[in-house]
């Protein structure tokens, strides 16, 4: 690793007074998981990595290990993070983080490592000279844990209406204290409010290039229930974690670029990761319950160079011919990518007609009940504001294969130049069946084990994720079905709004 990288680092984690700095990953059941190094091992575990039992991919989220071959008890890895990622942990007082890439004793990426999943497919979209720009725009559940003769449950912290300013006041102390994380953590808030569901909340950041954005999907995950934790509240960010309440969504914003002239896209690297460092200012905004943080450089926006290739002005809504390829992708590979996009049990709660979530594979102008909604425009920046947003994904998918397969499938769909048809501009679920069959509008999968068997049947993404991945996703994901299919839906609602 390249020792001035190393040095910055350690420089950071000195500035902050940061004792333990985490090596994060995401697993194949979606759970992020790591081990920490203190900081006077920092710059040595930076060049080494931290040692990880290959077993660890074959883990589901209930710590359930699972037969695959390669991934038993005899073997290692390496958790090497990246330098570019680096956060201190506004949350957790002492702590520092950064996104880790599992790499093997060969020093080459590991064939199950799903962050340079989503780099391969960021080199992908670079051949044909595209920048994948995304957001994840989370929504999650405020609770309070109680216990009760039955056992645990969440109960939301208010009763508030969609929107309404009781929903701001009663969750005010935490939303403040999660902005200021947020922002201290690099990452520009956009937009907040107190969703549909009681003790839901909505706080959407601002797009970077994909890696970063998949990145900031786990700081959000992270730091949600980090701040949450402190305040003596649970952020639950799974889909469906009470089965009466709004589901969340974590929907996936994205559009493509033209390369700057002076950046390589594929590499990771401050232009791919889209935030650097830099010591702390002293900022009160920056500090949460008495500790400094350092002020990170938002260096995402796109420079003047770059051009969004989704747009054009002379279409009907604003997209470019690129744009519709892609959504064909989406649209023809969907009914398997959500097996990563949507990746639990739980997924399938949510992923209902008329719930707002998108249950039918499709798009549509500002449809908020197609799986893939155009958004329109803000005013005053017609191209920069011009993006996609796929509603079937959520918090319990890994952002990292989720993100990897969409651009995977939207490059299939300009390369095969496929054509999404008309848009469906009217509520899906209000069209009669033979209306849907006509203009090919096909629901989604009810459950995790259709959604897998689509996957196993997609010979592109099947492909793209290798043996090894593959094999050990399916049978991550098949074991937690079994698993839950022995409970009620109470406990698997539970387990997942613990976890996720
Ligand atoms: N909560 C809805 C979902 O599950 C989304 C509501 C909205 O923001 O449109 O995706
Ligand atoms: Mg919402």
């Amino acid at each position: 690793m390249d020792v001035e990288a190393i040095s910055r680092v350690v420089e950071q984690a000195n500035d902050a007074g940061a004792e333990l700095i985490r090596f994060l990953y995401v697993d194949h059941g979606g759970v992020v998981r790591g081990k920490a190094t203190s900081r006077s091992t920092l710059a040595r575990r930076m060049a080494s990595g931290i040692g990880l039992t290959v077993a660890m991919q074959a883990m589901n989220m209930l710590d359930e290990l699972q037969p695959v071959d390669g991934m038993g008890p005899v073997g290692e890895v390496r958790i090497v993070p990246d330098p570019d990622s680096y956060v201190n942990l506004p949350f957790s007082p002492g702590a520092a983080a950064m996104m880790s890439d599992l790499i093997g004793l060969d020093g080459r990426p590991w064939a199950a490592c799903p962050r340079s999943f989503l780099r391969s497919a960021i080199t992908e979209a670079a051949r044909d000279g595209l920048v994948l720009q995304a957001a994840f725009e989370p929504e999650f559940l405020l609770a309070r844990r109680e216990t009760g003769p039955d056992g645990d449950r969440l109960v939301p912290v208010d009763e508030s209406l969609c929107f309404s300013t009781t929903g701001f006041a009663l969750a005010h102390d935490f939303a403040i204290d999660f902005v200021r994380a947020i922002q201290a953590q690099g990452m520009a808030v956009e937009l907040y409010h107190p969703e549909l569901g009681h003790g839901q909340q909505e706080l959407s950041i601002r797009h970077a290039p994909a890696l970063a954005a998949a990145d900031r999907q786990v700081w959000y995950r992270e730091t949600a229930r980090g701040v949450a934790w402190r305040h003596g509240l649970w952020a639950s960010l799974a889909p469906k974690p009470l089965p009466d309440q709004a589901g969340n969504g974590a929907h996936c914003h994205f559009s493509a670029w033209t390369a700057a002239a002076d950046s390589d896209p594929g590499a990771a690297g401050p232009a791919d990761a889209g935030y650097t460092g830099s010591p702390d200012d002293g900022d009160p905004a920056d500090r949460v319950e008495g500790v400094s943080m350092a002020r990170p450089v938002i260096s995402d926006v796109p420079r003047p160079n770059e051009r969004n290739v989704f747009y054009d002005a002379g279409d009907r809504y604003g997209l470019s011919q690129l744009a519709y390829h892609f959504i064909g992708g989406i649209l023809q590979h969907l009914p398997a990518l959500v097996a990563l996009t949507c990746g639990s049990v739980n997924s399938y709660r949510r992923l209902q007609p008329q719930h707002w979530s998108s249950a039918f594979v499709c798009y549509g102008n500002d449809n908020r009940e197609a799986a893939i909604r155009i958004p329109s425009r803000m005013w005053g920046d017609d191209e920069g504001s011009a993006n996609l947003e796929l509603k079937a994904s959520d918090s319990t998918g890994n952002p990292y294969l989720a993100l990897g397969g969409l651009i995977h499938a939207g490059l299939d769909g300009i390369r095969r130049k496929l054509d999404p048809g008309e848009p469906v501009n009217v509520d899906p679920a209000t069209l009669s069946e033979k209306e849907r069959r006509s203009r090919g509008v096909a629901r989604l999968p009810t459950s995790l084990a259709v959604a897998l068997d689509e996957l196993e049947r997609d010979e592109m993404l099947m492909e793209a994720l290798g043996p090894l991945r593959r094999t050990a996703y399916l049978a991550v994901k098949r074991s937690e079905i079994a698993s839950f299919s022995a409970h009620d839906a109470a406990y698997e609602c539970l387990q997942h709004a613990l976890r996720f």
